[in-house]
């Protein structure tokens, strides 16, 4: 099958990134969301995005047009899905919303298409049991940020076909990622190492082990990690972090017990970058 309209489902961190991988790589992309506000602030992001891009000579004007050109809004999922190939669910990580939204798409779209979703710890088959055709959905995890981040996981539900895991691996190949195949267990091989690292610091700077930018120094200059786990956690946003966490906890037991000073952050409204603060400001 060859996949030409690609629909993105949600325009939040993840949502925009995709988006812009994928009208970068010639799909016809149409971002979805409920939120005209988040749509616009999306479009903007992807605009000094690619301007940054330009400007270090790693797009030329031409493919940041030819971008644009591919990309399309809209806050009507249910129209957009009838004319679509394919669609990546990235709205937040909670269930019954994963749930709702994946009703809708099952409801509208036609018979061929793939559903994919960007959780980061939901199983592919639960999200498969939301939809008339599990043998087509699938887990397709994208990393922040999506256009610097060469990996995709990609989680078979018990249900899912080969030939969707093929399609899936072709569509994150012709966006420039590398795949890895991994079997359903919450949350997958990353997420699940990432959710408890980054928990294990939050619970270390409530001890007052060290501060936050030691936390972060010590596991960079130490340990080697690209990033501090601290400030991956404001880039990944602190809700979505405590919502995996949450999920793992649940599903996992103990160990993944969210840190009680994440959860204050969140109640705060310290969610990250996304909200100009959280362990760090910005
Ligand atoms: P986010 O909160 O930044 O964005 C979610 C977006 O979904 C928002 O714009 C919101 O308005 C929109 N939305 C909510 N309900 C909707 C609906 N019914 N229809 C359409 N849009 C709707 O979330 P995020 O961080 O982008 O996470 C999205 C998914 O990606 C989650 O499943 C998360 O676990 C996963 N993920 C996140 C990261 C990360 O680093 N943030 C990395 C990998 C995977």
């Amino acid at each position: 099958m060859t996949i030409k309209r690609i629909t993105v489902v949600g325009a939040g961190v993840m949502g925009r990134g995709i988006a812009y991988v994928s009208a970068l790589s010639s799909f016809e992309t149409t971002l979805v969301d409920i939120s005209q506000q988040q749509l616009k602030a999306a479009l903007e992001n992807m605009k000094l995005l690619a301007e940054k891009a330009v400007a270090k000579k790693k797009l030329s004007k031409e493919q940041s047009s030819n971008l644009f050109n591919n990309l399309h809004t809209s806050l009507d999922l249910q129209a957009v899905v009838k004319e679509t190939d394919f669609v990546i669910e990235a709205v937040p990580e909670k269930r019954e919303l994963k749930k709702q939204v994946l009703e809708t798409i099952d409801q509208y779209a036609p018979n061929h298409i793939i559903i994919a979703s960007n959780t980061s710890t939901i199983s592919p088959t639960e999200l498969g049991s939301y939809t008339t055709r599990p043998n087509q959905v699938a887990a397709m995890h994208f990393f922040n940020p999506v256009h610097r981040m060469r990996l995709v996981e990609i989680v078979k539900g018990l249900e899912t076909a080969p030939e969707t895991v093929h399609i899936i691996r072709e569509v994150a190949e012709q966006m420039g990622k590398e795949t890895v195949e991994v079997k359903e267990f919450p949350g997958f091989v990353t997420s699940r190492i990432s959710a408890m690292v980054g928990n294990e610091a939050f619970y270390m700077l409530q001890e007052g082990v060290a501060s936050a930018e030691d936390i972060d120094k010590a596991i960079k200059l130490g340990l080697n990690y690209p990033m501090g786990p601290l400030e991956l956690g404001d880039l990944v946003g602190l809700d979505t972090r405590l919502n995996n966490l949450k999920y793992l906890h649940e599903t996992l037991g103990e160990k993944f017990r969210p840190a009680p000073l994440l959860e204050q952050y969140v109640k705060a409204g310290r969610l990250g970058r996304k909200t100009g603060r959280g362990v760090y400001e910005y």
